[in-house]
């Protein structure tokens, strides 16, 4: 008689869990989970105190939701991926299961551990079942009529908008499962390797299924402003579910059909519904990207040319940008923001990484690398994909010459200075018609506790268009 073993990693929930469905399915004996702590696996992949953190708390909602279904949690050490064969066959063999079940990660060295071990179990005659789920259209069901996998966006979305709703089946959760006898793991209060959260950041970011649900309940009455309002900083115009999606605490099923339940004739490209589909499509884009060109989780640019870009990597305007300390106000409100949240609004990823990419040309590896030592959401395909845009180093991204100007940029999307001045309160005394012109800030702010200019504006957009314009 069967029972299953079921791995979480980045889908910590129990409703819409497509691995754990099919394992209740195929169990008649019990089911039981496990998740596998690969601390030094995760120090070596950059991911944030913060995010493994929040991990953790919404384990402990999980254990407890599993277990009033009878599948005990358990969970299990592998210092690193190399370790995961042997963990997960031990478990299998102490708890006499059949098959594993678990849902698909992307990444170069995830799918690697999971060859290996499926082989190993395979060698014991044990199964391995791993299903889609963390995107809503899998990477591999979009190709060109070529067969190659799509390197532009918007011939992507074409198509994923055409096949997007035949993937929107949400799985039933799960009743009761027959009971194991099996006690569950004590969730710990913190991992070994990692520093312990402030709790000013973790109470940003509240564990569970139900916050996630209740993030999207409010963000579906507010989505119709979505189109503007996303792109200002200083108001609550997105949904913040990235942490949540980036740790499977609600699938992106279950945020588009709830979106399109509630605005069922919404979905136009250009209405608030439309617009935050298409982030969503963004991210399967993203991960559809590291799937088919594994060159770009390998600290590769996609277009390979520009490893020809003299990158420099000076540790002092490195140091200044990591701390929101550049001159340039709406630079270092951003690198404020993700240092004291773990979070950063999008326009501002996008602007603090051309900043760090053009204004200072320093390799985009350098701020991919500290964006996952920060963020609670860090996503390796999001985030590469977001660096190697804004570098212009990318599949679709930004023309090398066309450089955000922070100035115009805080203009436009924070013209009253609100959210610079949030994150840079020693500006509070700068009027907002200072704040968004290069030469009457410097003059405003010289008798203020803020820093000059860490690189003349002009000088260094010369820079980055000469670097890039010797790449043959
Ligand atoms: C340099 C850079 C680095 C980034 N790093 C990450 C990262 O590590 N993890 C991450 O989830 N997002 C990343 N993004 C994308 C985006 O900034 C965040 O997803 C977004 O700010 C999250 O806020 P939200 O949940 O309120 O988003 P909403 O605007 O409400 O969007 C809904 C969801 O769509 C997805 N999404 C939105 N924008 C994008 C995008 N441009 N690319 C891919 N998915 C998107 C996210 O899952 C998000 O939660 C990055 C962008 C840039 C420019």
């Amino acid at each position: 008689m069967p029972r299953a073993l079921v791995w979480f990693r980045r889908d910590l929930r129990v409703a819409d869990n497509t691995a754990l469905h099919h394992a209740c399915q195929f169990a008649d004996e019990g089911v039981v989970g496990v998740f596998v702590a690969s601390e030094k696996q995760w120090k070596q992949h950059h991911d944030a105190a913060v995010k493994v953190d929040f991990w953790l708390q919404n384990l402990a909602q999980l254990s407890a939701k599993l277990e009033k279904l009878n599948i005990p949690l358990l969970l299990v050490n592998s210092d690193t991926y190399a370790d995961c064969p042997a963990a997960i066959l031990k478990v299998m063999q102490t708890h006499d299961c059949h098959a594993l079940f678990a849902n698909r990660e992307y990444e170069t060295y995830e799918v690697r551990r999971d060859r290996a071990v499926r082989e190993s179990l395979h060698e014991q005659g044990l199964t391995t079942q791993l299903f889609h789920d963390r995107v809503i259209v899998p990477p591999r069901d979009i190709q060109t009529k070529d067969g190659r996998f799509y390197s532009v966006y918007t011939p992507y979305r074409r198509v994923w908008d055409s096949v997007m709703r035949d993937y929107l089946e949400v799985r039933e959760t799960p009743g009761k499962q027959k009971t194991t006898g099996i006690k569950p793991s004590k969730v710990p209060s913190n991992w070994d390797e990692f520093e312990q959260v402030d709790e000013s950041i973790s109470d940003l970011w509240p564990a569970g299924e139900k916050e996630a649900e209740r993030r999207l309940l409010d963000f579906l009455s507010e989505v119709e402003g979505y189109g503007t309002g996303r792109d200002v900083p200083s108001i609550q115009g997105t949904s913040r579910l990235s942490p949540y999606l980036a740790a499977g605490v609600i699938s992106p099923r279950q945020c588009v059909t709830a979106m399109l339940a509630a605005h069922p004739a919404a979905i136009e490209k250009d209405s608030g519904v439309g617009v935050w589909i298409s982030e969503l499509t963004w991210r399967d884009f993203y991960t559809h990207v590291l799937w088919g060109f594994p060159r770009v989780s390998q600290d590769r640019p996609f277009k390979e040319k520009t490893d020809q870009v003299d990158w420099r990597l000076d540790q002092q305007d490195l140091l200044a940008w990591k701390s929101g300390m550049t001159g340039y106000p709406i630079v270092d409100a951003g690198m404020r923001q993700l240092n004291q949240t773990g979070w950063m609004h999008n326009r501002l990823r996008m602007v603090t990484a051309m900043f760090l990419t053009k204004n200072l040309l320093v390799d985009w590896r350098e701020g991919e690398k500290y964006f996952m030592e920060k963020l609670v959401d860090g996503d390796l395909a999001a985030n590469n994909g977001g660096w190697q845009w804004s570098a212009s180093t990318g599949t679709d991204s930004v023309p090398y010459f066309r450089i955000f100007n922070p100035f115009s940029q805080s203009k436009r999307f924070d013209p009253d200075g609100l959210f610079i001045k949030q994150y840079c309160p020693e500006l509070k005394s700068v009027p907002a018609t200072q704040l968004h012109d290069v030469n009457k800030f410097a003059k405003a702010a010289s008798g203020l506790d803020y820093p000059s200019y860490i690189v003349d504006y002009k000088e260094g957009r010369e820079r980055a268009l000469a670097a890039f314009k010797a790449i043959r």
